[in-house]
């Protein structure tokens, strides 16, 4: 009997441990770093400070970190996967060739570090492509911080892909991965993932940063300028004068708090304007001093204000007071407090690639998840609330302001070439189900999610999932959890099929029958994956009623998404039963069209068997 009691309590405390080491933390980043810059030679030299302080539960050994210019190398892991992949992307590639595979010496990127000691001591450190794996000199308790001092060497590759010199639009340096960078350690372990040309995820940190470079060129990316008044360059007080530092070089010094990346850019014919927002950030745009770009770059200030406003109202404030739309990379892409972009565009998609990259401040900067993990919380999420805002204020007024995902999403499935969301980004077979997945697989996760909790339970579901995990990296679990506690519907069903697996919805209306004075609606499930449905009947006197069958194991019911017309619950459908009848209290002559949800916002991927018309 003692035995038992004693193995009890063993049992007992083993399973607290266990709970303890669940609960949340993340570790910590500070890095101090001074970069010097040669813009002849594209080479460059560095100090790194780290800072890094273990709040997991776990004694480290080892850390990572990630060395991205290292992929810009014949024989690199991104060559090569360009070089087999069946569909590689046409910026990296000339003539059917891999560009990297074409780069001579003194065009390919690298970055080496040359010594790197942790609390004073030398530890041994080797590079694996695009990773430096670092074995300690002494092992990092839990709660406990390690002092990094490295000294590191670069070379900043031709432009292929987001980062790189003298852009195809002439920008001479867009900054971004290019500095060593501590790979993240969470409840799931390492994510030292090797570059090839997807995403990313980092630390949480405070970044202070000064770069030394030719005084002519124009800086801007991550991070509050500390000396505007020595640097000028725009970034000074309005009507004061610059105390001018002597020499061919600047050093610019930015502090960038609470930040898991740090971008920078650098062109000596940058235009820097700034506009402030009201109530919110100060907005920076550096653009190259083209005639033919100038007036759209201009005409962007004052949309690029309205859309951090809309973000913030409908997501949640932006917690920082800065943010600069530059010109550089190639293409869009969203680091933090800010976003390279290509600028010779027309007005209308140079909103709409600001609109995106400005959003993903919220969901790639603010609540990072793992981008590469759950690619379609990032680029999903994202292109959910900037198509949002494009509908209301660029003139678009769709019915369905997503209806482009949802064709994507079709043509993915026709494809046979889907895999589910859970995939890591690096492991699709090819580009193009990678990016329907992430993109409009993600966006339509929201959209249809609004469908089945309702358009008002959905966007609170965003602000309190916004509010409740920003910088915290949420996990899938954690949109659904929210959404469940905001519409007291159970969505576990949902998240599993549309994310983990390649099921489709499929219903359809297969008889439309007179039985006396009623009519007998019968309904079948054809796809594998569930759904509740909204029914709109159309009467023969164009009158309209809807009918709604939820799903038995939500466990609840939306409010009716049409207030204007009547609405009948009619009994939830179980998953298991293949049909489903229900009833319409008319005669069938009453009856015009059936259509099974109006709103299309359910991606049912055979729309022909969806209405019944009355012929
Ligand atoms: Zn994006």
């Amino acid at each position: 009997m003692k035995k038992t009691i004693l193995s009890l309590l063993v049992l007992v405390t083993g399973l607290s441990g266990f709970a303890q080491n669940t609960s949340y933390w993340q570790q910590h980043v500070a890095y101090t770093m001074d970069v010097d810059m040669d813009v002849k030679s594209h080479e460059y030299t560095g100090t790194q400070k780290l800072v890094y302080t273990n709040n997991s539960p776990d004694a480290l050994n080892k850390v990572y970190y990630h060395l991205y210019f290292n992929a810009f190398q014949p024989g690199s892991e991104m060559d090569r996967r360009l070089q087999s992949i069946a569909d590689p992307d046409d910026r990296m590639m000339a003539d059917g060739k891999s560009r990297i595979s074409a780069l001579q010496p003194d065009e390919i990127g690298y970055l080496h570090p040359t010594s790197l000691t942790q609390n004073g001591k030398p530890v041994s450190f080797s590079e694996e492509g695009t990773v430096l794996v670092v074995t300690l000199a002494e092992a990092i308790p839990p709660g406990g911080t390690a002092t990094f001092d490295m000294v590191f060497k670069g070379q900043i590759p031709i432009q292929i892909r987001r980062s790189g010199r003298d852009s195809e639009e002439g920008v001479a340096l867009s900054m971004s991965q290019w500095y060593p960078k501590l790979a993240e350690y969470d409840f799931e372990g390492w994510h030292a993932d090797p570059y090839i040309a997807r995403e990313f995820q980092g630390v949480w940190g405070d970044f202070d940063v000064k770069i030394t470079i030719d005084k002519n060129y124009t800086v801007g990316g991550s991070g509050y300028l500390q000396n505007a008044q020595e640097i000028g360059h725009g970034y000074e007080a309005p009507g004061t004068k610059i105390k001018k530092q002597k020499g061919k070089t600047l050093t610019w010094h930015f502090k960038a708090p609470r930040v898991h990346d740090f971008m920078w850019a650098a062109d000596p014919e940058y235009i820097h304007d700034t506009l402030q927002v009201e109530n919110g950030p100060m907005l920076h745009f550096l653009y190259k001093d083209n005639a033919a770009i100038k007036e759209n770059w201009k005409k962007l200030q004052p949309k690029t204000a309205e859309m951090m406003q809309f973000f913030s109202k409908n997501v949640g404030t932006y917690p920082y007071d800065q943010y600069s739309v530059i010109q550089g990379g190639d293409g869009g892409m969203e680091y933090a407090m800010a976003t390279l972009i290509t600028g010779e565009r027309k007005f209308g998609s140079l909103v709409g690639v600001t609109a995106h990259e400005m959003a993903h401040s919220w969901f790639q900067h603010i609540l990072a998840s793992n981008e590469a993990k759950h690619e379609w919380m990032d680029e999903g999420f994202t292109s959910f609330i900037s198509h949002l805002y494009m509908n209301e204020y660029m003139g678009e007024k769709k019915t369905n302001p997503f209806e482009g995902s949802y064709k994507g999403y079709n043509y993915l499935v026709k494809s046979g070439k889907e895999q589910p969301q859970t995939t890591h980004a690096d492991r699709y077979a090819e580009n193009m189900p990678y990016s329907i997945a992430a993109y409009s697989k993600g966006e339509i996760f929201l959209a249809q999610l609004g469908y089945i909790i309702g358009q008002e339970n959905l966007m609170e579901t965003l602000k309190k999932y916004f509010n409740d995990f920003k910088f915290k990296h949420p996990t899938p679990n954690d949109i659904k959890r929210t959404a469940e506690k905001v519409s007291g519907i159970e969505l576990d069903w949902y998240l599993m099929d549309w994310t983990q697996t390649t099921n489709t919805i499929d219903y359809g209306i297969t008889a439309v029958v007179a039985d006396g004075e009623q009519t007998k609606v019968s309904l079948e499930r054809i796809g594998l994956m569930p759904m509740p449905l909204d029914i709109l009947v159309v009467y023969a006197d164009d009158t309209q009623e809807t009918f709604y069958a939820p799903l038995r194991m939500m466990r609840g019911e939306k409010e009716n998404p049409y207030p204007n017309l009547t609405r009948t619950v009619v009994e939830d459908w179980p998953w298991a039963f293949p049909t489903y009848d229900f009833t319409i209290a008319k005669p069938l002559t009453a009856i015009k069209a059936i259509v099974i949800d109006p709103s299309q916002l359910m991606a049912d991927v055979n729309l022909e068997n969806n209405a019944w018309e009355n012929k």
